[in-house]
């Protein structure tokens, strides 16, 4: 099987050969952990966990290694803590603050049916790293220490840009950057800056003093995967500066031709055609969206855009998700899964083509109800589990919706039995009313005539 995964790199679609087919290494850019996720948020983690789950599949469950990190030191995060954690101690609040995040988006994302990456590594745990890469930077002509902080010399690199496919000048002419006075030049830099008494802060041999973001990355990536691996993705807003700093960061500390070999990055997302902005009213954290919505409808609505492209995401692109696996729920239950569909592994292979996959799914649902014996009923099935559907049962999932609509399974329940006993009873008339109080209620029943008792038997269900 040949995975093809679109490079921002080279700004082609690339064949993927891994440095070592026994271990797989993909890093992805991960929260900064301050607040509830929203739902922009949820792409990234969504698109990346569908990668790792192709990875798995072709190259071996254990062979994978997919490190996502926790930015849980960040001038945001810093701000809320001293705000939430008055008179704590800095390092002490800001650990506060990102566990309970962290705790709060692994609950979101779980009900996305996310698959827990092999690590998660935290900016905090890896503060040696980074005071070890920017040793290396200075020492190798790459950083220089001035005013307390410890920046990074852009113009000693001589293909800084080459990711965001700009050259210095034009990303001078661009940008608006601070021109503090302790920089050579506008483009350099933060990777390592001062800490305040109520800020937090580590000692290093350039000052007591905190990472900037990007030297977080390289360092976590360096620890976890070593200093050149396969895939490093994230959001298109990432490629510049963010990764575009990684990669310097890092192929000049350790003298590399390439950081990572592989770099993906997802649209972003909309809502309702504009941008999601707390200002518009459009702005949805994972967690609302999961009082109204199963995850699984979340996960199938994201998915049927391809990745690259921009997602509008809309209450009517939720509803018919959710009607697709309605029908997807009902049609699967009971059947055992076998193995996922060749086409639709093949459509995820070409740069996680999942418009695709999800039309190979219709197509494998309904050959799978046309033909009696031949299997396609139990492919159909393992290819929903291997994308991540169908985590629980049918009978819960429809719970759920009648639950969801307001519906009284008890109640029916006792309203179907009523009836039946009256039908049994050839009392007709009450039947009849029983039948008319069912239908008012949405529901509809089919009977059954046990030929060998000649009772009735009654099965039902709310109208979708
Ligand atoms: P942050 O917590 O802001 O660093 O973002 C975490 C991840 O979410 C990054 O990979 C971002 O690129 C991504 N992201 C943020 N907003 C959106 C959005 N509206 N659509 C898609 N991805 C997003
Ligand atoms: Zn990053």
């Amino acid at each position: 099987m040949t995975i093809r995964l679109y490079n921002t790199l080279t700004r082609e679609k690339d064949v993927f050969v891994p440095l070592d087919r026994s271990n797989v290494r993909m890093y992805v850019c991960g929260p900064t952990v301050y607040d509830f996720a929203h739902i922009g948020n949820a792409r990234p983690v969504i698109v990346f966990d569908l990668l790792f789950r192709l990875l798995r599949h072709v190259y071996g469950e254990t062979q994978v290694t997919y490190a996502r990190n926790v930015t849980d030191v960040d001038d945001k995060i810093n701000e809320r803590a001293a705000r939430d954690f008055p008179g704590v101690d800095p390092v002490k609040a800001i650990h506060e603050l990102t566990e309970k995040t962290y705790a709060q988006f692994t609950a979101d994302i779980t009900e996305l049916r996310t698959l827990p990456p092999t690590v998660e590594p935290r900016a905090t745990e890896t503060i040696a790293e980074m005071i070890g890469l920017i040793h290396r930077l200075i020492k190798n002509g790459f950083a220089y220490a001035a005013e307390g902080h410890v920046l990074f010399d852009v113009g000693a690199m001589p293909d800084y840009g080459k990711l965001a496919n700009r050259s210095l000048d034009e990303m001078m002419a661009g940008a608006r950057v601070e021109v503090a006075p302790y920089k050579r030049n506008a483009m350099d830099f933060v990777l390592w800056k001062p800490s305040s008494d109520q800020e937090p802060g580590w000692t290093s041999p350039w000052g007591y003093g905190r990472p900037g973001w990007h030297l977080e990355c390289s360092a976590m990536s360096w620890k976890h995967l070593g200093e050149t691996f396969d895939i490093h993705g994230g959001g298109i807003d990432l490629v510049f500066p963010h990764h575009e700093n990684e990669i310097a960061q890092s192929r000049c500390a350790h003298g590399t031709e390439v950081m990572a070999r592989y770099w993906m990055h997802n649209g972003f997302l909309q809502v309702e055609g504009e941008k999601m902005s707390k200002s518009l009213g459009n702005f949805f954290t994972i967690r609302e969206l999961l009082n109204d919505w199963p995850g699984e409808v979340l996960r199938l609505a994201m998915l049927r855009t391809h990745y690259r492209q921009p997602i509008d995401f809309t209450m009517k692109a939720l509803e018919e998700a959710r009607r697709t696996l309605d029908d997807w729920y009902w049609f699967a239950a009971d059947v055992r899964a076998t193995e996922p569909s060749d086409a639709v592994i093949e459509a995820l292979s070409d740069d996680l083509n999942t418009p695709k996959a999800i039309a190979e799914l219709h197509g494998l649902r309904n050959a799978a109800q046309k033909a009696d014996g031949f299997d396609a009923h139990g492919e159909f099935v393992a290819t929903l589990k291997f994308l991540g559907f169908l985590g629980e049962s049918a009978e819960s999932w429809a719970e759920k919706r009648r639950a969801a609509a307001g519906i009284d399974t008890a109640k029916i329940e006792a309203l179907v039995a009523a009836r039946l006993t009256a039908r049994n009873a050839k009392n007709f008339a009450e039947s009849d009313r029983l039948r008319d109080e069912l239908v008012a209620l949405g529901v509809t029943i089919k009977d059954a005539k046990d030929p060998k008792t000649g009772r009735f038997t009654t099965t039902w269900e709310v109208a979708r």
